[in-house]
């Protein structure tokens, strides 16, 4: 069966701008191309059109709009979380999990070459942090603690509540990369007490580029970039006008559409996994069965590598990926599948299958019949002698 059609399951890494999202923001290039700072009509649109969306935002997270801050994405807003709080303390300790995206890992290994000291939090096999490792580690002074909401490889969402509550009965700063999780997940910063908070447009349906990072008032953040009275004079730069517009409106259809596509999501996530273990000997979940994305279905296949899978699905028109998208060009293991103890027979054999709104039922039959044949394929040509539970003579 050959399909006229691209089947896209690597929501991930990005998805497409919504249609309602990119009409929302086309006046703003041509008609309402306003500087929101300019003190004139057409600045007046524009930073109304700013605040708008900086409301949306604070809506679905239950924050105050002052405490939203726009930026080019979450990268930046990790990046920002981290060495803010940190410049602004006199405690040069944090805490991390050693799953967390690299725009958290690489940002904490710069700051331990400027002397801070980073300490990584356990995860066990699912890749749940581990809260007496947290409690223990939390016994030496400590100015922030980053955790991100949910896993972008294998799905995993944490107890956030219980780790930002352990926080602020500490006096510690609490960071969260929600980066992946805003639609899946209810976020309620003030009944969580969350300190800070990354989010970014090109994962909920709206453009890349741009990004926020939740502020709780009071919390002492050092300015990010400098040169300008914008945010408040934290992160200074001409605001990208158009695609604040946009990330607004993502964060609307979220709110407006969540519980539907929520639901419907999770029902294609599971009829897939079962799919999968039914239909393939020599599969593993990676990741938590239940506490996971609703969109995120990452399988290791045995004995072969992850590369070749998702080489050969794409040139069936399937488009998957084996981790991240800063990652998946590089053949090395996967920190996330080590630091979850994944077995050496799996770690290489990961596909991560992340579904979307567009993703329908047929979609994903498709992808499992030809997940059979690439799979036989593969096993039947690997050097490597494997044993396949369930299968005889690979
Ligand atoms: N954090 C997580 C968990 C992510 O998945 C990503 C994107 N892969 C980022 C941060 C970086 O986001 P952006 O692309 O907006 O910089």
């Amino acid at each position: 069966m050959a399909l006229d059609r691209e089947i896209y399951l690597d929501n991930a890494a990005t998805t497409y701008c919504n249609g309602e999202v990119f009409y929302a923001m086309q006046p703003y290039f041509i008609t309402n191309y306003g500087n929101p700072n300019s003190l004139h009509q057409v600045g007046y649109t524009a930073r109304e059109a700013v605040e708008k969306a900086r409301a949306s935002v604070a809506k679905i997270i239950n924050a105050d709009p002052d405490e939203i801050y726009f930026t080019s994405g979450a990268t930046e807003s990790n990046n920002w979380a981290l060495k803010g709080i940190v410049a602004a303390s006199p405690i040069k300790r944090i805490l991390i999990s050693a799953i967390e995206h690299p725009s958290i890992t690489e940002t904490a290994r710069w700051l331990t070459e400027n002397g801070v000291e980073v300490e990584y939090i356990k995860v066990d096999e699912n890749g749940i942090i581990s809260i007496p490792d947290l409690l223990a580690k939390l016994s030496k002074p400590t100015c922030l603690v980053s955790v991100m909401t949910a896993n972008h490889e294998v799905g995993t969402v944490q107890y956030i509540n219980t780790i930002a509550n352990i926080c602020s009965k500490n006096n510690v700063y609490f960071h969260t990369d929600a980066t992946q999780a805003l639609e899946s997940v209810h976020i309620n910063v003030k009944e969580m007490k969350i300190s800070a908070l990354s989010l970014s447009g090109h994962k909920i349906y709206g453009p890349k580029g741009v990004g926020v990072l939740y502020i709780k008032r009071g919390t002492r953040i050092e300015t990010f970039m400098h040169g300008g009275y914008q945010e408040n004079g934290l992160r200074a730069g001409t605001y990208n006008l158009p695609a604040i517009v946009g990330l607004g409106k993502a964060v609307e259809i979220c709110m407006r559409d969540g519980n539907t596509n929520n639901t419907r999501m999770k029902q294609l996530r599971d009829y897939f996994i079962k799919e999968i273990e039914t239909k393939i000997p020599g599969v593993k979940l990676n990741g938590h069965r239940t506490q996971r994305l609703n969109n995120n279905v990452n399988f290791s296949f045995q004995g072969i590598s992850g590369e070749s899978i998702t080489a050969m699905l794409d040139a069936m028109g399937i488009r998957a990926s084996t981790g991240t998208a800063s990652t998946s060009e590089m053949l090395s293991r996967s920190y996330v599948l080590q630091a979850i103890g994944v077995h050496d027979d799996y770690i290489n054999g990961a596909v991560r299958f992340t579904l979307g709104r567009a993703t329908t039922k047929e979609d994903l039959d498709y992808t499992v019949n030809c997940l059979i044949n690439i799979v036989r394929k593969l096993r039947s040509v690997s050097p490597i002698n494997i044993k396949v539970e369930g299968v005889e003579n690979v």
